[in-house]
């Protein structure tokens, strides 16, 4: 097992919308092990592949009840409406209040190749949408409102000036 570094805003591969598993051989076990241990150091309480620089469509999630892995993960249907102060891993130490619907249906597969199909509401469906959208090359800045982006873009542009340091905290 090994940790990665989790790269950060404004590194292109968390752009980039990541590509299918299409043999879950023992690259990819591996893979999502130490993606497991990265997550688990920072702590957060998700993370996709291509936080981690690997253009692959798989994320890793634990909300206290232990690690699991998903691959080929895609929403197939939503409803409702929440809000959350929702964080991530690659824009440390910022938070914002985001609307998102409130239940969502997972479909994807797990490391044993079994399909998976899972409802979830609140929390655990806040983690999935914000991973998917990772794998889709999406980050929480984009979920924001005109005035939240509008501040946001002058802390991160601070912040690629060394203007300021915080803390990380999210997924
Ligand atoms: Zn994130």
């Amino acid at each position: 097992m090994g940790t990665f570094t989790i790269r950060q805003y404004g590194d292109p591969v968390l752009r980039q919308p990541t590509r299918e598993i299409d043999d879950i051989d023992a690259r990819v076990v591996k893979l999502a092990q130490d993606m497991i241990e990265t997550m688990h150091a920072a702590p957060g309480v998700g993370l996709a592949a291509n936080q981690v620089g690997v253009q692959r469509r798989l994320f890793v999630y634990d909300i206290g009840d232990g690690p699991k892995v998903v691959l080929n993960p895609r929403i197939v249907e939503s409803s409702g409406e929440w809000t959350f102060e929702e964080g991530c891993l690659s824009v440390p130490g910022l938070s914002w209040p985001i609307v998102r619907p409130k239940e969502v249906h997972l479909v994807g597969i797990d490391l044993d190749g079994n399909e998976l199909s899972i409802e979830a509401s609140e929390y655990l469906g806040r983690v999935f949408q914000h991973e998917v959208d990772h794998l889709d090359g999406t980050l929480l800045i984009e979920r924001l409102d005109e005035d939240q982006r509008r501040e946001a873009r002058g802390i991160l542009r601070a912040r690629a000036l060394g203007l300021s340091e915080e803390r990380p905290a999210g997924g």
